[in-house]
């Protein structure tokens, strides 16, 4: 139970980051680990809690308490396997998650004294993975049944490991060059270095699950074809329809969706330091039949949005070199502390955070953040186009923003902000409807895949997870919905093996080469945590 009122005695200690002004000119991770006896420390505050909350605020339901105080008591190697229990890929959850599980951490009564679960959790896999505890755990036997993945972020690699550790062959299509989804593509290398990423998908074909890369389904091969050629299909392809901004002058050159930057940086990144692509890249923006290059070098660079796509852009265009950054966002600024009477413990907070991204800009003397904006129109410079087009941005019309829903322009505020680079950082509506519409799965009001029972599609067969199931979100909540979904596939798969396909497996017998593949809690906790939009 950690130390007996170690909370009394060791204050937290949350993670380092690097010296934001270094930091900012290169593109490796910028969390330090803390050495292992304040890390123990750490662990030793944990209060065992006879209902740990801490549980509830998590998605995955980690089993926190136990791993703190295995971690207190220097057991690593046995904390890895409790940890793993609920999570596939604690090195992501540990880089990348707001640990909505520390908002809800009974400390947290008194605001910033939670226990730093998040530290502790990527200390355990880092150095499990450094001692080499994490080893590919291929099934024992194979079910003969075979399961399509279709999109390879945290939501799909979630469900191919848990499924082919039961022993179904699973295909995981991936459209682009290589898997992790927004892992790869989205978040940058200074959240998340991609050989992280890597490292697990090549655990996943160590295990036997079968990656094919740059396979667009719908497109290189039809529903149709997936349908025949598996016995269930999992529809992981993630909420890419980026919300737009159609206001005058939107058609101006240099006005983009901040994906369309990222991936472009994320590739960069990757042509940099690797890891090298499983098949070729789409060419390099500049070239023949390439898309246009995005740079904020030297550019006056707005990115109208406050999530974490919109910081990410921030971060990346420093690093690019941007002469000034601005972040708009329409809503009001949150307040410093927790507004008990809106969200109040041990619910997520809607308080202020200064974003990693915002840090950097701020201390380079480069660029602000502001609350409470309309954008009304962008104007541009009709002369840089000969060819009659539209012309380059070079400023935005914006105005103070009412302070409540629709948040429309206060008359009298109008006023004018230069760029020559916009990025359109405002979340994701729903996901690409293409594939969707060709299987004939049902869609909610909003666009997201709709389930009938969870996990489930209108469609016999298809199941879906992560973005695409519950719309925009986070890492944790995709991992969970992988492993969720897994488990309702495995269901019916067991349905067709037990109808008399002979393919039964003895009750008794975990199928898995260590222990059964989902040990987690039966279905996703009741959380108290962030329905965080994450754009
Ligand atoms: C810039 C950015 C930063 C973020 N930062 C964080 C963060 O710090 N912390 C956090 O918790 N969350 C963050 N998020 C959110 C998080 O990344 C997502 O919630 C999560 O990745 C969703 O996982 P997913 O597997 O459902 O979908 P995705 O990660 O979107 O993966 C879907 C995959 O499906 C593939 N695909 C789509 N259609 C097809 C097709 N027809 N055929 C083959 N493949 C297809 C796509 O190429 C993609 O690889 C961020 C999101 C963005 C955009
Ligand atoms: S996955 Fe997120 S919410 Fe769960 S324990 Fe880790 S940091 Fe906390």
């Amino acid at each position: 139970m950690g130390k007996l009122g170690g909370f009394l005695e060791v204050e937290r200690h949350g993670i380092p980051y690097r010296d934001a002004v270094k930091r900012a000119h290169d593109y490796k991770e910028f969390l330090v680990q803390r050495p292992v006896p304040e890390l123990r420390e750490q662990g030793g505050r944990c209060m065992d809690c006879g209902v740990p909350f801490c549980h509830n605020g998590c998605p995955l339901g980690n089993l926190i308490p136990d791993w703190n105080d295995l971690v207190y008591r220097d057991r690593w190697s046995d904390a890895i396997v409790q940890l793993h229990a609920t999570n596939n890929f604690p090195e992501l959850t540990g880089r990348l998650c707001p640990a909505p599980c520390e908002a809800a951490c009974v400390l947290e009564i008194k605001e910033n004294d939670a226990v730093t679960i998040k530290q502790v959790e990527l200390a355990i896999v880092d150095r499990a993975w450094a001692e080499g505890w994490i080893v590919p755990q291929p099934p024992r036997r194979e079910t003969g049944q075979s399961v399509a993945v279709v999109g390879s972020g945290p939501a799909g690699m979630a469900a191919a490991q848990q499924l082919r550790r039961l022993g179904h062959r699973v295909v995981l299509f991936e459209r682009d060059e290589a898997a992790g989804g927004l892992a790869r593509f989205g978040v940058p290398d200074f959240k998340i270095e991609k050989r992280i990423v890597e490292r697990r998908v090549q655990q996943l074909i160590a295990e036997g699950v079968e990656l094919r890369c740059g396979v667009d389904v719908g497109q290189d091969i039809s529903a149709e074809e997936l349908r025949a050629g598996f016995d269930a299909i999992v529809l992981a392809t993630g909420s890419r329809v980026a919300r737009d901004l159609p206001v005058p002058g939107r058609d101006l050159d240099g006005i983009h969706f901040a994906m369309d930057y990222l991936y472009q940086r994320n590739r960069w990144v990757a042509g940099e330091v690797g890891p090298a692509p499983t098949v070729p890249a789409p060419p390099v923006p500049g070239s023949v039949d390439a898309p246009p290059e995005i740079s904020a070098a030297g550019k006056d660079v707005v990115v109208i949005g406050g999530g974490d796509t919109g910081a990410d852009c921030v971060g990346n265009a420093l690093r690019e070199g941007a002469s000034s950054i601005v972040q708009l966002e329409l809503l009001p600024e949150p307040p410093e502390h927790r507004p008990d009477e809106r969200t109040p413990w041990p619910q997520w907070p809607l308080k202020y955070r200064l974003s990693y991204a915002m840090e950097e800009a701020l201390q380079e003397g480069l660029g602000d953040q502001v609350y409470s904006i309309a954008t009304t129109s962008f104007s541009g410079d009709e002369t840089s186009r000969s060819d009659g087009g539209p012309g380059r941005v070079t400023a935005l019309h914006i105005a103070q923003a009412e302070p409540a829903p629709p948040f429309g322009p206060v008359a009298g505020t109008e006023r004018e902000l230069p760029a020559q680079l916009v990025l359109l950082a405002m979340g994701f509506l729903h996901p690409e409807p293409g594939l969707l519409d060709e299987l004939g799965v049902e869609k909610d009001p909003r666009g997201n895949v709709k389930s009938v029972k969870p996990y489930t599609t209108s469609v016999e067969s298809v199941f879906a997870a992560g973005d695409a199931r519950r719309g925009q979100s986070l890492i944790v909540w995709a991992i969970n919905e992988g492993r969720q979904c897994a488990r309702m596939v495995e269901r019916y798969l067991a349905g067709k093996r037990d109808a008399g396909s002979g393919l039964g497996l003895p009750e008794d017998q975990g199928v898995a080469g260590h222990a059964d593949a989902d040990e987690g809690p039966e279905g996703p906790p009741q959380h108290v945590g962030p329905g965080v939009p994450a754009g």
